[in-house]
């Protein structure tokens, strides 16, 4: 049985049936689009498919292998036994339904396997920094070619062009970039409009690389700012390296988040940064912890997350800055490494 099934079982006083199929992606290897895994304290594993995908789950070590219908939730309902734990999270009401229709008892849980997803082994943290360094160069042949008079849309497919030559298996999310006014829109989509003198262009990109994923974003100049973006950079960079200079284990996601945010809301911007400060990545662009004023979480040494100050401001544009970086004992270190003072594109 892999490491990560083992110290999941340790961690289980009831079994658990993981729905999610990053999460099963994560425990066993195995990669399907139809999957259950009934994982008990004791370190029994089932792992439960349908007939197109069984031959392929017969290869994963240390699992018992039990075939059922593509409609899944019926037949393992009839199975399962006892009291089972699910991820409520990721389970449908209707699922939910038919599961327990055969008189399972179902016990909601939370963030169980995520949360040992969320610290990665240096095997996942060289697969991130790879996919981190990919990102970074596709973005780098950007930079040298003409920005303003193409289109947002254009320039988006120019770089998936370049992630792609560069290495990348795949984008980990639809790359933004955002130009002039669309900039204060933290997750605009790129559109028809043509990049412009004197403005800010944020763009926010990642590759899957072996899996995993990167996320980064770098805000350029396309000459001759207005006083107020240019003021509303210097603040955002200097919060984004405080956060970086001071985020390490031990921290809660509310701490790390206030390095930022506090010397965003002492320059007067305090209403223009209205997301959280980062987001754990992994297999998935989005995953635990959150680091934000309502997370919950507490960072560990191998956590890898996002530290994404911005500031945006509406009808005029705006900046954001983002590293991928592991969290250490003492510290981070950071995966992105494209640099962070503002570069002026033509
Ligand atoms: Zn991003
Ligand atoms: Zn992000």
């Amino acid at each position: 049985m892999s490491e990560r099934l083992k110290s999941l079982s340790e961690r289980l006083d009831a079994p658990l049936l993981v729905t999610n199929l990053t999460n099963v992606l994560y425990l066993t290897g195995f990669d399907s689009s139809n999957a259950a895994l009934l994982v008990e304290p004791g370190g029994a594993v089932t792992l439960y498919t349908d007939f197109r995908y069984i031959e392929s789950a017969r290869d994963v070590p240390g699992v018992e292998v039990q075939l059922t219908k593509r409609g899944m939730m019926q037949a393992l309902g009839e199975r399962l036994k006892g009291s089972v734990q699910f991820e409520a999270d990721v389970l449908p009401y209707v699922e939910w339904e038919r599961l327990k229709a055969g008189g399972t008892k179902l016990v909601p849980t939370r963030g169980i396997v995520d949360e040992v997803r969320a610290v990665k082994d240096e095997d996942e943290v060289a697969k991130l920094a790879r996919s981190a360094k990919i990102a970074d160069r596709g973005l780098e042949a950007l930079t040298a070619e003409t920005w303003v008079g193409r289109a947002e849309r254009e320039i988006a497919w120019r770089l998936r062009e370049l992630l792609h030559a560069h290495g990348a298996d795949e984008l980990s999310f639809e790359s933004i970039v955002a130009a002039g006014e669309n900039g204060a829109k933290p997750h605009g989509h790129p559109t028809d409009k043509i990049v412009e003198r004197g403005t800010l262009v944020t763009v926010d990109w990642g590759v899957r690389v072996d899996g995993y994923c990167s996320d980064c974003t770098r805000t350029f100049s396309t000459g001759g700012l207005p006083d107020r973006l240019r003021e509303a950079y210097d603040v955002c960079l200097a919060a984004q390296q405080r956060a970086c200079a001071n985020i390490k284990a031990g921290l809660t996601g509310v701490e790390a988040d206030a390095l930022a945010r506090e010397p965003i809301a002492a320059a007067g911007f305090g209403e223009n940064f209205g997301h959280g400060l980062g987001h754990g990545v992994g297999l998935m662009v989005h995953e635990a912890p959150r680091l934000s004023p309502e997370s919950t979480d507490t960072l560990v040494a191998g956590h890898c997350v996002t530290i994404e100050p911005g500031i945006y401001l509406p009808g005029l544009g705006g900046v954001r800055i983002e590293d991928l970086a592991i969290v250490r004992d003492g510290g981070v270190d950071l995966l992105t490494s494209f640099p962070k003072e503002l570069i002026e594109v033509s």
